[in-house]
């Protein structure tokens, strides 16, 4: 034994993964051998992967990995500080004026990544005397931030409209600032929120609009711009922050708004204040990717006809993909429904032995019953890797019971 493993102090860890063990709910980490594509190899087996939010296969594009070399040449490779110690580049201020003409927006904040931006951004605009109107299925970096507001968190049911407007009622007379903030898609499910009907909701009682539009980046509306794009919301939305780490293909997160809001965010967002910039070769990647956006829509329209056909096939092939007692997917997100914790990650490790790698996701991150593997489309699937995983998929889930046999 190990002089750590005989230290009684973390044996609670230890009995809380043997529990884990017991329900069938442990992981072991799968390692990737090379890029991040639509083949690769996993932990030295080579699987289609529907497992990555890289959408639009840009992770390794070779515009990318070319601008972060350059980059690392001309800068070095790290930032040497906070942004507001010595740590803003004037490759830090290239992008961030990129995104907000990309976005339409007046100004934009780029923090490390997704989730420090949206718990940066909550924790630091409003306080202890503030509301958060919250979708019960809003992303952990957004519970988060609202905790770290002491704000009053009221948790309005998904998507509901009229649950929202309740708890706005509710708390109209209270002094305190309102934000309602909603993801623009719902990471697990697949679902769209409905942006629209909630900013014009926000806009009656005075509150404040944002959205997490992580899923949405490079996915949603015209090039890509997101789920305020997609509902024609341009200057009704305050907050958006987006994802740099998933279609776009590196890492980050962004605040777009008002030149105040930003500002604002400079001198209060705790991230931005306490943890050092990006090195100048990722906000380099994300410049690039940005320009094959613009450049590129084609890729996007891959992605949607990739997500059409698979979503398409697995319905026909009776899979449950959501819809009846869980939201219907919308986008690229492909939730297949299995159940129980235990059957969810047994159905992905059986595909990952047959060559398919499919996230199996079981509670708490989703309800109790509602367990599943998720599957993710990118514009660089090919129709026959597709055609693969999908008799792979129905394959394995026959012999498993997931789906009758015929
Ligand atoms: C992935 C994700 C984030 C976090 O983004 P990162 O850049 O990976 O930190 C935030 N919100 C939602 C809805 C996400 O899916």
């Amino acid at each position: 034994m190990s002089p750590a493993a005989s230290r009684p102090q973390l044996a609670y860890l230890t009995a809380a993964l043997d529990e884990l063990r017991a329900k069938g709910t442990h992981f072991n980490l799968r390692v990737l051998e090379g890029p991040q594509q639509p083949v690769c190899r996993y932990d030295g087996r080579e699987v289609i992967n529907l497992a990555s939010n890289n959408y639009l296969g840009l992770a390794d594009d070779p515009r990318l990995v070319e601008a972060a070399i350059a980059a690392t040449r001309k800068y070095g490779v790290g930032s040497g500080a906070v942004r507001t110690i010595a740590g803003t580049m004037r490759i830090h201020m290239e992008l961030e004026e990129k995104i907000a003409r990309f976005k339409n927006a007046e100004a934009s904040v780029v923090f490390q990544s997704g989730f420090a931006a949206n718990a940066g951004t909550v924790s630091a605009i409003l306080g202890k005397d503030d509301f958060i109107l919250s979708d019960e299925l809003n992303h952990a970096s957004i519970i988060d931030g609202a905790r770290l507001s002491r704000a009053k968190i009221k948790v309005f049911r998904h998507k509901d409209i009229a649950h929202c407007e309740e708890l706005l009622q509710e708390v109209a007379a209270e002094p305190g600032r309102k934000l309602v903030i909603t993801d623009g898609v719902f990471s697990m499910d697949g679902d769209i929120g409905p942006v629209d009907k909630l900013a014009a909701l926000a806009e009656n009682y005075g509150a404040i609009m944002m959205v997490d539009d992580a899923h949405a980046s490079g996915v949603l509306g015209r090039n890509g711009r997101g789920s305020v794009d997609h509902f024609g919301m341009h200057g009704r939305v305050d907050v958006q922050v987006g994802t740099l780490s998933k279609a776009i293909g590196a890492l980050g997160g962004y605040v777009c708004g008002s030149r105040d809001l930003i500002d604002y965010l400079y001198h209060r967002a705790r991230p931005f204040l306490f943890s050092t910039s990006h090195p100048p070769s990722v906000a380099a990647t994300c410049i690039a990717a940005f320009d094959i956006l613009e450049q590129e829509p084609e890729r996007i329209d891959r992605l949607w006809s990739n997500t059409r056909y698979f979503q398409g096939e697995l319905h026909r092939a009776g899979f449950n993909i959501g819809g009846v007692t869980t939201p219907a997917t919308e986008t690229p997100i492909t939730p297949v429904i299995v159940g129980e914790g235990r059957a969810a990650m047994d159905f992905s490790r059986a595909l990952f032995d047959e060559g398919v790698m499919a996230t199996g996701i079981a509670f708490p991150t989703v309800p109790e019953g509602k367990a599943r593997i998720r599957l993710i489309l990118t514009s660089e699937h090919t129709r026959a890797q597709l055609d693969q995983a999908l008799e792979t998929l129905e394959r394995v889930a026959k012999k498993m019971g997931i789906l009758k046999q015929e």
